[in-house]
């Protein structure tokens, strides 16, 4: 698995930073965002990392990390109890797609006011 030193994300991973995770397995970590956009919204980042899907998408190992993170998400939503009432994945890429940390990551985002899509 790839990790990199200054990342923020990896370092949420192997617990040099604090983090209450709302799911983990030894792939994915799901973490609530420290600034939520929704009433509900997690993070689910691979404990592999990549800077972005296109970063990703070019790795060997690349389909066998999206599978874990597609594996997770029923696990994150059971967590978060919202299975049955619904919620909506963002995959932010680049500085053009709105994307900060570096790492790529899925927002999970639920609850009221969600209707407002852009999509
Ligand atoms: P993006 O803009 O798609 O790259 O999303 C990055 C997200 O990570 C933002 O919504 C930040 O609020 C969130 N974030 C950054 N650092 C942390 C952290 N240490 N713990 C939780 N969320 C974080």
């Amino acid at each position: 698995m790839k990790t990199k030193e200054d990342c923020i994300f990896c370092k949420i991973s192997s617990g040099d930073i604090p983090s209450k995770f709302v799911w983990s397995n030894e792939d994915v970590i799901a973490f609530h965002d420290m600034n939520p956009q929704a009433p509900v919204h997690v993070l689910l980042v691979p404990r592999h990392h990549s800077d972005n899907i296109l970063d990703l998408a070019a790795e060997e190992e690349g389909r066998q990390v999206f599978s874990q993170l597609l594996a997770a998400v029923p696990r994150v939503a059971d967590a978060l109890g919202v299975s049955e009432s619904g919620f909506r994945l963002i995959i932010n890429t680049g500085k053009g797609g709105g994307q900060s940390v570096m790492h790529l990551h899925i927002h999970l985002v639920a609850g009221e006011g969600l209707s407002e899509s852009i999509v």
